[in-house]
């Protein structure tokens, strides 16, 4: 597919979606880009305080009718939820690519990595199901259950307009809580059309409602006393702030911040592949991924000649370009002012000393000249001390870090104030071994590049990555989404005699 660029479409007003009908926003709204072209598409609805109750109140009428839905009953509604995702995939991710400028075929892949946990979602049933002793005392049993929280709440990043969302909602759903999604305002159409989705496969309104909006909409949300538990995705600062924030009106928070992810090179492995891995890891997305390769530590000097010598051509033959364009292999990044700020990192790496080997500053792609793009960007000897080694930059650009070995390149990483990601790259088990058990970061790759979870395991970085007990979707998804209710249970089979009141602490 092609697309050519149209800077004359009128904008598109959006609003939000409450108690099962889209609503058009009262207030202001901010403009939204399509990447590719630099043009104005949307009009987004920007939620005052009383949006936000209102749909709060929405989810908080339809809690006790959803809470009480058998689970098996919650469980078909997202088995229809899943096919009519499928039904819709090439319209989502055409609308992905739209706003956030990704290639077409990554859109697909986050909805594919969306969808798993919608399908995770549908083992709801199992997944509920408590803990049952019996005969804890004569005549005594007891048993554990888990019931939904209430209104939960999800605030979401650009990056991942589908997948993100969908880390949460299915899960907080199927668990039988309501739920309202304050997606990005910078790409949020995808959520209003996943909630029509989950009306159409039967969801009752009320159940699932998005909002629209920046601050006010998040504060509004965060301070609201019917929202009993929020999930945040995004930057570090803001997630510590919707943390603190969250839980100090009593809520139950999980806030995932932002990353510096590393990998490591050893002498032994594999360079081709090595290399692959890491113009896809490094990349992919224009490097806008929370799990991207962002430092590659090259253990060795021999290893790092080897290895820039391999990046260098294949950086400088990245095919840049609109996303509809299938020939593309990165797309534009998500504004200008973004670009600048990547622009700005890259100057700084410069002045700073690093070594700028491919230079993607002024990549333009023809017919496309106002649109957000940039090249990929190698720099190699970086250091520790840079600004573009300590800080999450979120664009193309990759920073090769010379260390003398292993246990070097496991302290870096260790020192480092974010642990998202990580992976190493070699073909000696004892060593890979040794990074997997040592190193502190939420989430390794073993000769993967991109180690994300699958939808039945957790995803969750340490450090500042994540604040909070628990990670998102998977198994720590029920816990988050449920609080646990202990029943101790016996029946008294009549008879004389209670045989007295007893004081002491019960023991058997
Ligand atoms: P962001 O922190 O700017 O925004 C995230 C959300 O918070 C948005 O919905 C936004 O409207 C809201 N927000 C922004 N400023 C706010 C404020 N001052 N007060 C209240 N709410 C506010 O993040 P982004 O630029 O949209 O996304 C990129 C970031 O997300 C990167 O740092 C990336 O690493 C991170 N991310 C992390 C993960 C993860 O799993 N750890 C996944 C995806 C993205």
């Amino acid at each position: 597919m092609s697309a050519q660029p149209n800077t004359h479409t009128q904008p598109t007003a959006i609003g939000h979606y409450i108690d099962g009908r889209m609503q058009a926003g009262a207030g202001n709204s901010v403009p939204s880009y399509n990447p590719a072209t630099g043009a104005v598409i949307g009009a987004v609805a920007l939620a005052s305080a009383q949006d936000v109750d209102q749909a709060v109140k929405a989810a908080e009428a339809a809690f006790p009718a959803w809470s009480q839905t058998p689970p098996l009953k919650r469980a078909r509604v997202m088995f229809r939820f899943k096919q009519l995702i499928e039904r819709d995939m090439d319209k989502l991710a055409a609308t992905i690519t739209r706003e956030h400028g990704k290639v077409f075929s990554d859109a697909q892949g986050e909805l594919v990595r969306g969808l798993e946990v919608v399908e995770y979602a549908c083992g709801i049933p199992e997944l509920l199901k408590g803990d049952y002793t019996e005969q804890i005392a004569n005549g005594i049993d007891a048993w554990t259950m888990r019931q939904a929280l209430g209104v939960c709440a999800g605030i979401t990043p650009f990056n991942f307009p589908a997948m993100v969302p969908m880390w949460m909602f299915p899960m907080a759903i199927a668990c039988g809580n309501t739920f309202v999604l304050k997606p990005s305002e910078r790409d949020p159409t995808t959520s209003l059309m996943l909630a029509e989705l989950l009306t159409e496969a039967g969801l009752p309104d009320g159940v699932f409602n998005v909002i629209q909006g920046d601050k006010t909409a998040v504060d509004a949300l965060l301070d609201h006393p019917k929202v009993k538990a929020v999930s945040f995705v995004g930057s570090t600062p803001i997630a510590e702030y919707i943390y603190a924030r969250g839980t100090a009106s009593g809520k139950r928070v999980q806030a995932l911040g932002g990353a510096k992810n590393h990998m490591i090179v050893m002498p032994d492995a594999d360079m081709d592949k090595t290399v692959d891995a890491l113009m896809g890891a490094g990349f992919g997305a224009a490097g806008e991924r929370c799990m991207a390769i962002s430092v590659v530590v090259a253990v060795g000097e021999e290893t790092a000649d080897t290895l820039v010598a391999q990046l260098v051509p294949k950086v400088r033959a990245l095919r840049v370009g609109e996303g509809m364009n299938d020939t593309s292999e990165m797309g534009p990044v998500i504004t200008s002012q973004h670009r600048e700020k990547i622009v700005g990192y890259i100057d700084d790496g410069v002045m700073s000393g690093a070594e700028l080997v491919v230079d993607g500053r002024d990549h333009r792609v023809a017919g496309f000249e106002q649109g957000f793009f940039l090249g990929g960007t190698l720099f190699d000897r970086v250091t520790p001390a840079m600004r573009i080694y300590k800080e999450e930059i979120f664009g193309p650009v990759l920073c090769v870090v010379r260390v003398p070995d292993f246990a070097t390149a496991l302290k870096l990483i260790d020192e480092h104030e974010f642990g998202n990601g990580t992976a190493i790259f070699t073909r000696d088990g004892h060593v890979a071994r040794e990074f997997a058990h040592r190193v502190q970061v939420g989430m390794i790759g073993i000769n993967v590049p991109i180690p994300v979870p699958m939808a039945f395991h957790s995803f969750g970085g340490w450090k500042k990555s994540l604040m909070g007990d628990h990670h998102a979707h998977g198994p720590e998804s029920v816990r988050f989404y449920t609080r646990q209710k202990a029943v101790t249970q016996r029946w008294l089979s009549g008879g004389a005699g209670g045989g007295g009141a007893q004081f002491a602490m019960p023991t058997h």
